[in-house]
């Protein structure tokens, strides 16, 4: 097989290399930031943090964290670092966890997130030769026009039919001989689910591979995705605040994905204390953007859990470290009876049974001081109106499987297919009762 690159030179830069690259552009970053962005002035100055107090990559951790209130707080331009004449778009983030955030980018900003966006398509094999239809939200949201750039910029053939009306989404894929999508993992689900049951099977298109993003999915539901289509599903993670999709991706070897280190300086860190962890531990993804003109952020934390892996060179040759799969949000992870539950562990035990559909809902509730952990699963239409005791069998087998993964006792509701409302963009799984 070929090994494709975008932009060869860069992905393969030997690490020595990209750290001295890393450290150049974090100097002129720091200073830029303190001269610029009001914000981080009043940062620096307040703890009497000089610029050139940051010199190499050690220096680091003398920065103080960015959060996501101090964004909210600040909120529309105060994170700008440029004038009104300099921004030539803004975008705003989902809003998934409150407040959406608004951010800017300078004419160099787009350029730069276009070939980003550009180094993640070819990384999940996309060419030239490619129609690729893109299934995202294009008003606000980056995964839209974030996809739009880069797949143009390799000169695929676009499609940009934004979310909504699945059958003219079939249509298309069908009629255009589609070859690449993508969309959140949830949404393309959705797509096969409402395909099939207009008596089409979207195996039989052309498409050949898919990358999927912007919502954690785990391995078991990838699995689905790739049996429903027939083919190869790729992740991608990114976050509006640093430039939207374009962050990371997976390479041919899909075993975590390449962070594009050149323009985005990675750290992990423990959620609590803030101290950097070493590879391979568990964490908090902290990011410092190195050459964003707009919005410039240091060490800013995403909330997003992940581990950064051991180095060693990849299969594919990228230099670029990989970190795992997104293991979910700090702040979606439940705290059942003191025992923390991320939603991925539990989507991940439910698709491993038979029978079981891709749609759930997980309620937490508290019934005295005690907090319950109940969660709606759709089923297939057989086990539904099927045998009862096959039912019952299906449904106890889900709750011993959540008590011995999770170590929580579950209940677990079996519920008609179609029960559980749909998302087009990101899907809202979590009921947290106990919050209101
Ligand atoms: P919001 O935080 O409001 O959802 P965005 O629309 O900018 O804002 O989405 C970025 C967030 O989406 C990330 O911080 C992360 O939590 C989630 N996300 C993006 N890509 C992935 C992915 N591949 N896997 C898991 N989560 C992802
Ligand atoms: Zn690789």
């Amino acid at each position: 097989m070929i090994l494709m690159f975008w932009n060869k030179g860069m992905e393969t830069l030997p690490k020595k290399e990209l750290t001295e690259l890393q450290e150049k552009r974090l100097g002129g970053m720091v200073d830029y930031a303190y001269k610029n962005s009001p914000f981080y002035k009043k940062r620096f100055d307040r703890i009497g943090l000089k610029p050139s107090d940051i010199k190499t990559l050690d220096d680091l951790s003398k920065i103080p964290l960015t959060t996501k209130q101090d964004l909210r707080t600040n909120y529309p331009f105060g994170l700008l670092a440029v004038p009104m004449s300099e921004i030539v778009r803004f975008h705003a983030s989902s809003g998934t966890t409150g407040k959406p955030i608004m951010v800017g980018y300078t004419d160099r900003d787009i350029h730069t997130w276009a070939e980003l966006m550009a180094r993640v398509l070819t990384c999940a094999g996309l060419t030239s030769e490619d129609v690729i239809q893109l299934i995202y939200n294009y008003a606000f949201f980056t995964g839209g026009l974030g996809f739009h750039y880069g797949a143009e910029r390799i000169g695929a053939a676009v499609i940009p039919s934004g979310v909504g009306n699945s059958a003219r989404q079939i249509m298309t894929m069908q009629d255009l001989g589609v070859t690449a999508f993508s969309s959140t993992p949830s949404y393309a689900l959705y797509l096969a689910e409402y395909a099939r049951n207009e008596g089409i099977d979207v195996s039989e298109f052309n498409i050949k591979r898919a990358i999927f993003g912007a919502e954690p999915w785990s391995d078991s539901m990838r699995k689905k995705i790739e049996d429903a289509y027939g083919i190869v599903a790729f992740d991608n993670y990114g976050l509006s605040e640093l430039c939207g999709p374009g962050v990371s991706v997976e390479c041919k070897e899909k075993d975590g994905m390449h962070v594009w280190i050149d323009h985005f300086l990675l750290e992990v860190i423990d959620p609590e204390t803030g101290e950097v962890l070493n590879s391979n531990e568990e964490g908090e993804l902290v990011f410092t953007t190195l050459t964003k003109e707009a919005m410039p952020l240091l060490r800013y934390r995403t909330g997003d859990i992940s581990l950064l892996y051991e180095e060693n060179i990849c299969g594919c040759m990228r230099t670029h470290p990989r970190i795992s799969r997104i293991i979910g949000r700090s702040d979606d992870m439940l705290i059942i009876r003191g025992i923390n539950v991320f939603p991925s562990q539990i989507e991940h035990l439910l698709m491993s049974v038979p029978g079981v559909e891709d749609h759930y809902q997980i309620i937490v509730d508290r019934s005295g001081t005690m907090d319950q952990l109940n969660i709606n699963i759709e089923v297939t239409e057989k086990i539904f109106t099927g045998d009862k005791d096959n039912l019952l069998r299906t449904k106890n087998k889900i709750e011993t499987n959540l008590k011995s993964g999770l170590g929580v006792k579950t209940k677990v509701n079996l519920i008609e297919p179609g029960s559980i409302p749909r998302s087009e963009g990101k899907a809202q799984r979590i009921l947290d009762l106990r919050k209101i």
